[in-house]
């Protein structure tokens, strides 16, 4: 998960409120400075922190509390709820029209993964049935438009642009033009950048904007400049009129909680996030849906919609729903989200099993989940169909000598099975994981 170790912090402040005796204004209090403490480290503006803060305070009024109330959840639903709007630009983004051409222009400075943005995003639409394009109109960088062509060409994305024009408006307008004749739908053009923002950047985009009368602006931006980002994001927005962000390299900053926060504090609302240098690695980004991963919380509804879309047995998500969990649907689970997207970022949609992935280590939580699979074909089909399955220290022993694994593996994942299935059974009903509401966790 990206920023894990932010969310473990939190989770950790969260927890430790949970389980005092009494819980009174001085736990709160202690909670949220650490909590405050996390999100200050995380680089979120000091001004943001204090919000936050304040709100959880007044929302928890201990001597209105009735007698029976759960106090625990209550807070916690606070917090949850404060986090998210923290991330929460209170701006939806432009929607885009199914049937028409859509055409949308990526800005940013040089590096920020402007570039790589514009194929993965052009690849996520692709994916979901959009007649997709790209248009290179980025005359300033040597090797972006090799770069565009060899990604557009992996991803098998029709695409436009020239070696030897030097005028960038020229191209946008002939590219865009020639994909708006072909019915395209989504014509995504990557302009120029530079290294810092200056004069000749914001004209050209300007006059970008002006010649291929975008229906949307996408402003892309590198997470590692942690608050400042609130400056960066004022600036584009003062130039074009930005209708959305696209807040990349997440997957590696510590900072990246604090320029997430301070780009949703500009109103621009942040509708994707870049999180490795992959095709694949690029997540449509809800606050929701974020912080509740970011905590361990799961997704659920996320992932439903996910599995509705993608093309895979929906059985077992159903037989799940009804609250029974095998070892066998375990498996199932794990075999069908690896269809999904990449693994370790689509495990942080399931509840708890963020604990998998050691923190920024996905390859190793992905290797795990593998060796899970290695232990289950060893378990006979009775052990794997019933869910209330108790195995003997021996069973352990044997099915660990099957797998070539150590019996600390077998129980290791007997106890992520036990917790799952907890979970799972509390949930209940497809309702509980269609809303996927996150305080019943
Ligand atoms: P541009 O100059 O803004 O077009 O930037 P590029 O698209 O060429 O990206 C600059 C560098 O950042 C490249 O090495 C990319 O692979 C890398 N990059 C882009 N997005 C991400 C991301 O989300 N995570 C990581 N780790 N690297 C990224």
């Amino acid at each position: 998960m990206v920023l894990g170790d932010l969310g473990k912090r939190i989770n950790r402040a969260i927890r430790l409120m949970s389980d005092a005796t009494v819980i009174d204004e001085a736990v709160v209090k202690e909670m949220l400075n650490e909590i405050a403490k996390a999100l200050l480290e995380a680089d979120v503006n000091i001004k943001y922190v204090a919000q936050l803060k304040n709100r959880v305070l007044n929302r928890v009024k201990f001597e209105e509390l009735a007698a029976g109330v759960n106090k625990r959840k209550m807070i916690q639903g606070a917090v949850v709820d404060e986090l998210c709007a923290l991330l929460d630009s209170g701006r939806d983004p432009v929607p885009l029209k199914k049937g028409k051409p859509n055409v949308i222009m990526f800005v940013g400075l040089q590096g920020n993964g402007k570039t790589t943005s514009c194929v993965k995003y052009a690849h996520y639409h692709q994916r979901k049935g959009w007649k997709t394009a790209l248009v290179c109109a980025d005359t300033f960088r040597a090797g972006a438009f090799d770069q565009l062509k060899q990604n557009a060409t992996k991803a098998r994305i029709p695409f436009y642009g020239s070696y030897t024009e030097t005028d960038p408006v020229k191209l946008a307008i002939e590219g865009v033009n020639r994909f708006k004749l072909d019915k395209f739908e989504l014509i995504i053009v990557d302009t120029s950048g530079r290294h810092k923002q200056e004069k000749a950047l914001f004209e050209e985009m300007e006059q970008m904007s002006e010649a291929v009368n975008p229906n949307d602006v996408i402003f892309v931006m590198d997470s590692s400049i942690g608050q400042a980002a609130e400056d960066q994001a004022k600036a584009f927005r003062s130039s074009v009129s930005v209708g959305s962000v696209i807040v990349t390299k997440l997957d590696g900053h510590a900072k990246g909680g604090g320029a997430l926060s301070a780009v949703s504090g500009t109103g621009s609302p942040i509708t994707f996030i870049g999180i490795g240098e992959h095709m694949t690695d690029f997540e449509p980004f809800n606050t929701q849906s974020f912080v509740g991963r970011l905590l361990g919380l799961g997704d659920i509804s996320g992932l439903m919609n996910m599995i509705n879309e993608a093309d895979i047995d929906k059985d077992v998500y159903e037989r799940i729903a009804e609250g029974h969990f095998t070892l066998r649907d375990m498996r199932d689970q794990f075999e069908n989200i690896g269809k999904l997207g990449p693994l370790s970022s689509v495990m942080t949609m399931l509840p708890h099993m963020q604990n998998l992935l050691p923190a920024g280590k996905g390859k190793e939580g992905e290797e795990r989940v593998k060796q899970f699979m290695v232990i289950m074909d060893s378990m006979t089909d009775a052990e794997l169909d019933n869910p209330k399955i108790q195995f003997t220290t021996e069973r352990e022993m044997r099915v660990a000598r099957g797998a070539g694994v150590f019996p600390t593996d077998v129980r290791m994942l007997l106890k992520q099975h036990k917790e799952f299935a907890g979970v799972v059974e509390k949930m209940g009903s497809m309702k509980g994981l269609k809303n996927g509401n996150m305080n019943m966790l």
